[in-house]
């Protein structure tokens, strides 16, 4: 793989691997994918990668934003999407106008979604959200009758339809935590009480990846995987990436700027973190924690660098990082460096570089900056 012309650093998306991935969260769970694609689709970039989790079969896409969903319409994409926060202002009516379902968590949400269909005169398509144990979003279940009941009147009025019912997991990493089967049975109870209330039968959907891939006895009609869909496992209670069939679509790459040698002793980078143990040769990536290397990563963050497994000395600085090739390396200006990818090669994972900085894979893969491009390559052959 070669350089874009003058980018120091970007990542690669393999778009096979979000099909090939997307395809094996419909197995295991058997049932329909929403593919979640907010954030830029976890930094591997929105477009390209929800069409090709529309190609893998995702029957859905699901966003945080109605601005990431309106982007996917100014797209041309056609399909089922929903998208389920919306912070003040948010622009309800375009999501109507442009066919985008939108979730309900309060009494006062669905008036502002029955206001906006009706200012635009359609028909709100909407998912009621039931918070049956995050306690973030969704409606608590001192609500959530009241709501359904205002649901219910407003779709015989005709101003919404109520398209499905749903809720989100707090241990989406332990997907066989009691939390799940509680969080599970709170769903079913404000689905019946929703049935009751005169809530059709209409989708249901709970899981996140981890739910998704090891508990397809919590599928329910649609499973909402994000993380998954990329080919990373949310922890290891879900799993290795490789033993659950996920391939990891990102390979973060960048090439070494320059290369030169120094004496025993001497401090590298900012504060002198790091300080050389014998007369050896130092190399420069860069990329630096304005691209999305966490500055935690400081003195552990792993690289590959000219095929040799190395790691940050030093500070983390905005733009660049310093690694210690030892006195015999070969290492020189130009070869490539591999931050992380699929680790079949030697280099490190996103999941190394979690536990390099004290995070998440989430955060290291969704805080890849804007300055690192995005790279699309499509490689059906792996
Ligand atoms: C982000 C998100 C998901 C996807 O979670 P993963 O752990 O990435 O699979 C699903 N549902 C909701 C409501 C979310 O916010």
């Amino acid at each position: 793989m070669t350089a874009p012309q003058g980018v120091a650093a970007w990542a690669e998306v393999d778009l096979a691997a979000i099909r090939s991935n997307t395809a094996t969260l419909r197995n295991a769970s058997g049932v329909d994918v929403m593919a979640v694609v907010k954030a830029d689709a976890y930094g591997h970039g929105l477009i390209e990668s929800a069409r090709a989790a529309r190609e893998g079969g995702a029957t859905w896409l699901g966003t945080a934003f109605v601005n990431e969903a309106l982007a996917l319409r100014a797209a041309g994409d056609e399909g089922l999407l929903l998208a389920w926060l919306h912070p003040q202002g948010a622009d309800l009516s375009g999501a109507m106008s442009a066919n985008i379902d939108v979730s309900v968590s309060s009494v006062q949400l669905l008036g502002q979604v029955i206001d906006a269909a009706r200012a635009v005169g359609r028909v709100a398509r909407v998912h009621l959200k039931a918070d049956s144990g995050l306690s973030r979003g969704g409606a608590s279940s001192s609500e959530w009758d009241e709501l359904v009941a205002l649901a219910v009147r407003a779709q015989r009025s005709g101003a919404i339809e109520i398209v499905a019912l749903w809720s989100h997991v707090a241990f989406g990493d332990e997907p066989f935590h009691p939390a799940v089967d509680a969080q599970a049975g709170a769903f079913d109870r404000a689905c019946s009480a929703a049935a009751s209330a005169g809530v059709g039968d209409v989708l249901r959907h709970f899981s996140s990846s981890g739910p998704a891939l090891r508990r397809p006895d919590l599928a329910f009609d649609i499973v909402r995987p994000g993380l998954a869909v990329y080919g990373l496992s949310p922890g290891a209670a879900v799993g290795e990436a490789s033993e659950l069939g996920l391939r990891p679509a990102m390979t973060l790459r960048s090439t070494v700027a320059q290369v030169k040698s120094v004496e025993a002793g001497v401090g590298v980078s900012y504060s002198y973190r790091y300080t050389t143990a014998q007369a050896t040769r130092l190399a420069l990536i860069p990329i630096g924690y304005a691209d999305g290397i966490p500055r935690a990563a400081t003195n552990q963050g792993p690289l590959l660098v000219g095929g040799q497994r190395t790691q940050i000395a030093g500070t983390v600085c905005m733009d660049q990082v310093v690694v210690d090739l030892g006195p015999q390396s070969s290492v020189s200006v130009g070869d490539e460096v591999v931050v992380f990818g699929d680790g079949i090669d030697g280099a490190p994972t996103a999941a190394d570089w979690a536990h390099a900085s004290g995070t998440i894979v989430y955060e290291i893969i969704t805080r890849i900056g804007p300055r690192v491009a995005r790279v699309y390559v499509d490689d059906a052959q792996r």
